[in-house]
Formats: C-alpha cells, structure tokens, sequence
C-alpha cells in the first residue's frame, strides 16, 4: 500500500486521531497553513473527487458531516472557516486519496493562489 492516507487509516503512520467513525477519519495536517488546520478523509481509498462513482456518494456526504463535526467541535462555527478539496495537478492535489482541508482561526483570503 503506497498511499500515506491508507497508511494512517491502518494506523501504519502516525496521525492524531481527532475523529473518527466506520467511514471517516479527521487528524491534523502535518503542515499546518492556518491555526487550525486539519484534513478530512474518507477510510475507503478513492483518489479525488473527479473519480468518485456512484458508490461513493454516501462516502463523501459522511465526510462533509465529518468536518461540519471537527469543525464545530474546535469553535470554529461562529468566526467561520474554510474547507477545500485540492484536485489532480491543477488543482493543487499532492495525496491521491480524496480529502478535505478545514482550515480556520484566521482570516481567509480570496482568491486562492
Ligand atoms: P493536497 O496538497 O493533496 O491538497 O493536501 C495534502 C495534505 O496532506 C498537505 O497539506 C500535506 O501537508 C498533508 N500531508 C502530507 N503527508 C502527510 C502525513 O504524513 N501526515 C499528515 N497528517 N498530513 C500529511
Ligand atoms: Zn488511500
């Protein structure tokens, strides 16, 4: 398995577990680009967004749940936040497992580089 997104769903590389159910899993991103910044996976390995199929669906509506809870969870509700879902290389995507940066406790900026 040579996904590091797998990998941490195993428990094979270390990740603070700060959420977790049968389909999703929250933990903070190694490199933080705000104060609270965390990253929001599906446990099934799916590559992005642009390759979901209709089996993933419920998947994907289980994760947004998951990050309206980490979200929720940390305060972030009232000030807001940001969540982002990097695609393919135009898009910025560095891990091929479908995830969702949360990122909030600053002001976002717009647009995005
Ligand atoms: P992407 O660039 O694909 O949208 O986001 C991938 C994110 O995963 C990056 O923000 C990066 O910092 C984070 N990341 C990469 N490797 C690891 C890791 O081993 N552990 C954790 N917690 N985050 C990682
Ligand atoms: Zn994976």
């Amino acid at each position: 398995m040579d996904c590091i997104f797998c990998q941490i769903v195993a428990g094979e590389l270390p990740a603070e577990r700060l959420y977790e159910d049968d389909d999703t899993l929250a933990f903070p991103d190694l490199r933080p680009r705000a104060p609270h910044h965390l990253l929001v996976i599906p446990k099934r390995h799916v590559d992005s967004l642009a390759s979901t199929n209709d089996d993933d669906w419920a998947v994907v509506a289980a994760c947004l749940h998951t990050v309206q809870r980490v979200a929720r969870d940390r305060g972030l509700d009232t000030a807001g936040y940001r969540v982002v879902s990097n695609i393919g290389s135009d898009g910025g995507q560095t891990v091929n497992h479908l995830h969702w940066h949360v990122l909030g406790g600053r002001l976002m900026t717009w647009p995005p580089g």
